[in-house]
Order: structure tokens, then sequence, then C-alpha cells
């Protein structure tokens, strides 16, 4: 009878025990993992990729005017055939409205025929950003500036040779620098 009741005895001691001992140095992980993956700490890191301008929203209403605002802060589309570069012949470059990032080269402009500057290629690569869009029922790709975290407008795999994408910009996205003629 008495060996009966030591076992059991032996085995609770050894469980608390375990457990006194164990609780601090589980709980310093637990600890370390959670700040680690905090939504702070995440929200911080995509605002650190939205790249070097980083303006308040406020500071971006004086910034740019209504319609650039709607549309590049947030995310708005002007009507087609409306804007100022839709059928904007001129040779030059094309850089963000909001950051003046280099985005587009007239180069790579092309007539689509849908109302919006369309270009086939960018600059360079590391000028833009690319996210999935599920809104309004479709599945389309945004383009956003890669420095200033902006919308410009979506891109599409109809567009012509050699990249076959067209990159359906909004012109109140853009500022237009008209290439100066050589002397
Ligand atoms: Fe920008």
């Amino acid at each position: 009878m008495k060996n009966k009741l030591i076992i059991p005895a032996i085995l609770l001691g050894a469980f608390l025990s375990l457990l006194y001992f164990a609780s601090p140095l589980m709980g310093i992980p637990t600890a370390e993992k959670s700040n680690h993956f905090s939504s702070d700490s995440l929200t911080n890191k995509d605002e650190s990729n939205m790249g070097t301008t980083n303006l308040t929203e406020e500071e971006w209403k004086q910034k740019l005017s209504p319609e650039q605002y709607r549309v590049l802060r947030e995310k708005g589309t002007e009507r087609p055939f409306t804007g100022l570069y839709w059928d904007n012949h001129e040779k030059g470059t094309y850089k963000c409205a909001a950051c003046k990032s280099e985005l587009f080269s007239s180069d790579t402009k092309f007539d689509s025929g849908c109302g919006w500057p369309s270009f086939y290629d960018v600059s360079s690569n590391s000028a833009i950003e690319l996210k999935k869009d599920s809104s309004f029922g479709m599945i389309r790709f945004e383009v956003i500036c890669k420095k200033c975290g902006s919308h410009l407008g979506h891109v599409f795999n109809d567009g012509p040779a050699p990249t076959n994408l067209r990159y359906c910009i909004n012109s109140a996205s853009l500022d237009f620098k008209k290439e100066e003629k050589k002397p």
C-alpha cells in the first residue's frame, strides 16, 4: 500500500518540477517569435519597400492636383481618351507624376486604341512593381511606381512584340519630358 502511494507521488513531483523549470524557458522563445513576426514589423517593412518618397497622404494632397491624387494615391482611373498623353507622339521620357522617377520611354509607346497611354516595355524593371489586383471581378496586374508606391495603371498580355505586354497607364500618373533637340 505504501509503495503504491510513493510512485505516483514521485511522478507528480517530477512533473511539477518539470513544469516549474520549463515554463520560463518555453516562454522566452515564444515572446521572441511574436516580436519577430508582429504586424508592426511587417507593416514597417512594407513601407520601406515603398521607396524613398514617404510623404503622408496629407502631403501628397498638397503636392498633387485633385485628379492626380485620385488616380495615383487612391488607385483611380481616368476616363479613356481624356488624358494628356494617350495621343502624344512626341519623343521623350515619361516620369512618375508623383516622384519624378523615370518609368517609360516614347520609344516603347504604341497606339493601342484603348484611350490610355500604352507602352510595351518599361524603362527599367527596377522602376515598377506589379501587384495582383482582383477588383471588379477581374484578375489584373496593377502597375505601381517602385520609388513612391503610387498607382500607375495595369499591365495586360495583349501587347505587341517583342514583349507582348501592354502597360496601360493613366496620363494623370505621368509627367512627360520632351526630348531636347540636339543643336
Ligand atoms: Fe513615383
